[in-house]
């Protein structure tokens, strides 16, 4: 399909790599998802860019930059603070990075877009905040509390708090390095652009 130059150019910027990875760099996003995720971005970038545009992904974004551009224009909190922490693993120093939504008064809130509000914080979403408070501590930012701020067409707007748990992150870190959590979380394969794209075997657990 052929657009007018103003959405040509929108959909371009979408589809840009805002960032590079540097050499043993991951983020924390990698860090909650099925291994094999990480591996074929890394191997075929033209198509992992291709999930921006993917409906749910595209609203969360716009929903996302929206909600964050209202709270600083209002001058409430940090907004995607980037924080980065070193791991070691197989004597290798990995570079952990991750940009946190919104931290206000020592309070941690990260955004979710979701079709169905679920009755509780979702697993990964807890992971990836207690992910980051870690980061928060490693670079001195006290963390009083942690909250997923869930945000739906459907049911409006839910926010849970997240209890402090502890997350192994040199496991996850070598789950990527040696590619076994293929996938992370159960329902992964269901959701997943490199099986519809056909770079995994039936079933999803396999690929590459
Ligand atoms: S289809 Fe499943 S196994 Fe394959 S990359 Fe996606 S989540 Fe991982």
């Amino acid at each position: 399909m052929s657009y007018p130059p103003l959405i040509e150019w929108f959909i371009n910027d979408l589809l840009r790599e805002k960032r590079e990875r540097r050499p043993y760099e991951l983020w924390v996003t990698d860090l909650i998802s099925c291994s094999n995720k990480y591996n074929l971005s890394l191997r075929y970038p033209e198509y992992a860019r291709l999930t921006a545009l993917k409906p749910p992904i595209l609203n969360g974004t716009l929903i996302h930059q929206g909600f964050e551009a209202i709270i600083k224009e209002m001058g409430l909190g940090i907004i995607e603070k980037e924080l980065s922490m070193n791991v070691n693993v197989d004597n290798v120093r990995y570079m952990i990075v991750g940009r946190v939504d919104i931290i206000y008064d020592n309070d941690l809130y990260e955004l979710k877009t979701i079709s169905i509000i679920p009755d509780s914080v979702l697993e990964h979403h807890k992971d990836q905040v207690n992910i980051y408070r870690k980061l928060c501590e490693e670079n001195g930012i006290e963390i009083r509390h942690a909250y997923v701020v869930y945000i739906s067409p459907r049911d409006g707007i839910k926010c849970y708090p997240v209890e402090k748990a502890d997350v192994d992150i040199s496991w996850r870190v070598k789950t990527i390095v040696h590619n076994t959590a293929i996938p992370m979380y159960d329902w992964e394969c269901g959701y997943c652009i490199w099986g519809e794209l056909g770079f995994c075997n039936e079933g999803g657990r396999k690929g590459g």
